[in-house]
Order: C-alpha cells, then sequence, then structure tokens
C-alpha cells in the first residue's frame, strides 16, 4: 500500500510526502482506513511502531474535511506524559502545516495563563495530559460538548501512573457520539475493561 492510496486529504499527503516516508507502516496501513471511515479503533502497538501518523493524520484529514465550530476544540488527544504530549503536539503541526487548524497543547509544569489564552482563542485540537485537562475543566475554562475526535495514546502507561480514573472522567465529559481512537502497548486486564467500556465495535489493529 501507499499513501496515496489511504484517502488521507491531497494537503495531508504533501505533508506526509515531505516528511520523507515511503510506504505507511503496518499500524498506519490497518488503522488509518477506519478511522477514516469514522470508525473506532483499538491500535495495540508500541512506540516506534509509527502509531502517532497512525491516528494524526486521519485526524487531520477528518478535521479538514469537516466545519470549524467557533472556539469548540472538535479533537482532543490523551497522553500520560507532558513529553509524550509535546511530540504529539509536533507531529500534529509537522503533518498539518498545509491545513489550517489550531492546537493548544495543555500540560503541566508550566503557568495557565498561555493555555487559557489560546483556549479563549478557539483551537480545534486539544493536546493534553489527564490532570492538567481536567484542571482546565474545574476552572470552567473548557468546554468538551463540541469533540468529536477522542484520542488516547500509550493507554498502558496511563494505567501505570495511576490515570484511569481521570480518563474514565474525561470519557464522560466528551460527546457519546464521538469516534475513539485508542492505543496501548499491552492489553491488561484493566484496559480491556476501559475498551469494552468505552468503545463502540473498534477495529482491532494489531502490530
Ligand atoms: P512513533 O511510533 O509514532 O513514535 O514513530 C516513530 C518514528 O517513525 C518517528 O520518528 C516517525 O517520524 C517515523 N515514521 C512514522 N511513520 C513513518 C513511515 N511511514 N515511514 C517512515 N518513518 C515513519
Amino acid at each position: 500500500t501507499k499513501f496515496s492510496e489511504l484517502n488521507l486529504s491531497p494537503k495531508v499527503l504533501k505533508a506526509v510526502e515531505e516528511a520523507g516516508y515511503e510506504t505507511p507502516t503496518p499500524i498506519q496501513e490497518g488503522a488509518i482506513p477506519p478511522a477514516l471511515e469514522g470508525r473506532d479503533v483499538l491500535g495495540i502497538a508500541q512506540t516506534g511502531t509509527g502509531k502517532t501518523a497512525s491516528f494524526v493524520l486521519p485526524m487531520i484529514t477528518q478535521l479538514a474535511r469537516g466545519r470549524a465550530r467557533a472556539r469548540m476544540p472538535r479533537s482532543l488527544v490523551l497522553c500520560p506524559t507532558r513529553e509524550l504530549a509535546a511530540q504529539v503536539a509536533e507531529n500534529f503541526e509537522n503533518y498539518a502545516k498545509y491545513v489550517k487548524l489550531t492546537k493548544a497543547l495543555l500540560i503541566g509544569g508550566v503557568s495557565f495563563k498561555e493555555q487559557d489564552q489560546l483556549i479563549d482563542r478557539g483551537v480545534d485540537v486539544l493536546i493534553a495530559t489527564p490532570g492538567r485537562l481536567l484542571d482546565h475543566f474545574e476552572r470552567g475554562k473548557l468546554l468538551l460538548t463540541g469533540v468529536q475526535i477522542m484520542v488516547v495514546d500509550e493507554a498502558d502507561r496511563m494505567l501505570d501512573m495511576g490515570f484511569i480514573p481521570d480518563i474514565e472522567r474525561i470519557f464522560g465529559l466528551v460527546p457519546f457520539t464521538r469516534q475513539t481512537l485508542f492505543f496501548s502497548a499491552t492489553m491488561a486486564p484493566e484496559i480491556e475493561r476501559i475498551t469494552n467500556t468505552f468503545l463502540s465495535s473498534p477495529a482491532r489493529v494489531e502490530v
């Protein structure tokens, strides 16, 4: 399979070509088609497999095809650590460089002020750690009712770090009708339970 056969938006495809990628990795080949069809995806993949692009590329394509909603985030990506969230944000910037989309990186260890300003201006995509996202929510800063795509990245690390209650709470704050793209390196019983509860007939892609 080639990237050009995956039905990604031409602007996303152009950014991918410029990144120098020749062929999709197995997780990309497996996850991108169902994600673009709007299906939930359960991706079982380690880091280093190209899993970030497997959710970022279809997410950008869908956002580019949709219509902006004033001041409402349409997409939410949850990551276990600040470093990982920053990496996802960097990937997003790179793949979205020909698409007009805005994002906010909501992570701890930095002041709320700058993040508040971004949220107030209105962003399409939130890339966040669970604790900081809930902090913003509790401060009344954030409305998640416009979220159409929710991504959970590295769920097994979320479990190790004790974030599963936060994740469950956040699932309750986004619309029931959203699409969920859920990634984990392993399927511990607790992860299996979460996916059974919050994913709807997911395409299961294991690499
Ligand atoms: P990830 O698993 O998302 O952390 O990605 C691991 C590395 O693979 C990153 O440096 C990506 O830039 C790179 N990468 C992702 N997709 C591809 C691809 N299709 N071809 C070559 N490199 C890729």
